[in-house]
C-alpha cells in the first residue's frame, strides 16, 4: 500500500540546491546559503562552534531565553563572554551595542536574536548591525522567529551568520533549518582549529565537499521530508508574496494587541512599546492574581486549537503567548483567541467585553 510519507523517490542533489537558492532568494542573500537537515538549534550551535574559541571574545545579547542558550556554548567552547541583558519587555538598542563594543574592544564575536517568540520582542537589527560593523565583529543572527514576519536582509545589514527555521512564520517544519554563512564567516571558520570538521554539526563539511564541489554530491542521504515541506512552504510564500506574507503577521500583531486591550479585565501588553513588538507573536502580561497557565489551560478546554500558551519557565505564571504565525496570522485566528481569554476571564469573576475586543482587533488588523 502507498503512503504519502513513505515510499519516497531520493531527493536529488539538484533539487536540493534548488531548495537552497530559493532559501538564499527569501533572504535576499548573496552568501552561501547551507540548510541543516535539524532543528535550527543545529544551526545555532554550528555557527557557535565554529565561530568562538579560546581567545576569542564575544558579547551576547540577552532578550530572551535563547540568548542564554547561546551564552552557555560560548563559554563551553571556551570564548570570554560579555553578556548583554535587556528586561524581557523592551528590546535592545545599538547605543547599548555600541557602549558595550567600546567597553570590551576584543570583541570579535556577537551573537543576537531578531525577534524572540518566547517573550514578544523585536530588535532593531539594522542599527545594530551599523555598530557591529564599524567594530568589525562577526555577527551571527538568530532570525528564527523573524523571517517571513518582518523584513529580514542579512547583507544590508552586515549579518555574517543568518539563522533561519522553518517552523514559525513561514509556516513550515521544525525539522530543517538554514543558516547564510558570510566569505568572512567561512574564513573565520577555517583558521579556527576547534570549529567542529566531520562531525553533523560541521558548517566547513558543507563548504568543503558541497559548495566547493558544485553542489554535485550530498554529504548523506538528505532528510527528504523535511526538505520537501521546506519546498512546499517556499512555494506558498512565493505564491502568497513575502510582503503580504509579512503584512499578515503585522496585521495579526497589531489587531491581538489592540484586541486584548479593549478586552479589559487586565491583560496587558507584555511589550511596553509596541514598535519594539514582534510581528510573529504577542505576548500578554496577566493581571496580578491571575495565573497565565491557569488561565490558558481554561481557554484551551473550551477552545481547544486557538494558539495559546502561557510563558515558558518563570513566565508561566505572568505571561500568555498568542502564537499568531504561519497560517494563524489571520484575522478569524486573532478573534478565535480574543474570544477564549475573554470567556476565560469571564469565567473567573472578571468583567471583559468580548465584542469590544473582536471590534477593536478587527479595526486594527485594517489599519
Ligand atoms: C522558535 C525559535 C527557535 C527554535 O526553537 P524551538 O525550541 O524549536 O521553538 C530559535 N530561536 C528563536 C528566536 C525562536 O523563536
Amino acid at each position: 500500500m502507498t503512503h504519502p510519507f513513505l515510499d519516497l523517490a531520493p531527493l536529488t542533489a539538484a533539487r536540493f540546491a534548488e531548495i537552497e537558492r530559493r532559501v538564499a532568494a527569501l533572504l535576499s542573500t548573496g552568501h552561501d546559503v547551507v540548510i541543516t537537515q535539524g532543528e535550527a538549534l543545529l544551526p545555532l550551535e554550528g555557527c557557535i562552534r565554529s565561530g568562538a574559541r579560546p581567545g576569542s571574545t564575544a558579547l551576547n545579547v540577552v532578550t530572551g531565553p535563547y540568548g542564554q542558550t547561546f551564552g552557555n556554548w560560548l563559554r563551553d567552547c571556551g570564548a570570554a563572554v560579555v553578556d548583554l541583558e535587556v528586561p524581557f519587555h523592551t528590546a535592545v538598542t545599538a547605543e547599548q551595542v555600541e557602549r558595550a563594543l567600546a567597553e570590551h574592544p576584543e570583541i570579535d564575536f556577537v551573537s543576537l536574536v531578531h525577534a524572540e517568540a518566547a517573550t514578544g520582542n523585536t530588535n532593531p537589527v539594522a542599527e545594530i548591525g551599523e555598530v557591529v560593523r564599524a567594530h568589525g565583529a562577526l555577527f551571527m543572527l538568530d532570525a528564527v522567529a523573524s523571517v517571513g514576519a518582518e523584513p529580514l536582509l542579512p547583507d544590508a545589514w552586515g549579518v555574517d551568520l543568518c539563522v533561519i527555521g522553518a517552523q514559525k512564520a513561514m509556516g513550515g517544519p521544525a525539522g530543517v533549518s538554514a543558516v547564510s554563512v558570510s566569505p568572512r564567516a567561512w574564513e573565520r571558520f577555517a583558521a579556527n582549529p576547534a570549529a567542529p570538521r566531520r562531525s553533523y554539526l560541521s558548517l566547513l563539511d558543507w563548504k568543503e565537499r558541497w559548495i566547493d564541489g558544485g553542489r554535485r554530491a550530498l554529504l548523506h542521504a538528505p532528510a527528504q521530508l523535511e526538505m520537501l515541506a521546506l519546498e512546499a512552504c517556499l512555494e506558498r510564500i512565493e505564491a502568497e508574496g513575502p510582503d503580504a506574507v509579512m503584512g499578515r503577521h503585522a496585521s495579526a500583531a497589531a489587531a491581538t494587541r489592540a484586541g486584548a486591550v479593549a478586552l479589559g479585565g487586565g491583560l496587558e501588553p507584555y511589550v511596553f512599546a509596541e514598535r519594539e513588538a514582534a510581528p510573529v507573536a504577542t505576548t500578554l502580561r496577566t493581571p496580578a492574581g491571575v495565573d497565565a497557565s491557569a488561565l490558558v489551560a481554561k481557554a484551551l478546554a473550551v477552545s481547544p486549537g486557538v494558539p495559546l500558551v502561557a510563558g515558558g519557565g518563570a513566565l508561566a505564571a505572568e505571561m500568555i503567548r498568542v502564537n499568531h504565525y504561519g497560517q494563524d496570522a489571520a484575522p478569524e485566528v486573532v478573534a478565535a483567541c480574543l474570544t477564549a481569554l475573554g470567556g476565560a476571564l469571564a469565567d473567573a469573576g472578571t468583567p471583559v467585553d468580548v465584542a469590544a475586543a473582536r471590534e477593536a482587533a478587527a479595526s486594527a488588523w485594517h489599519a
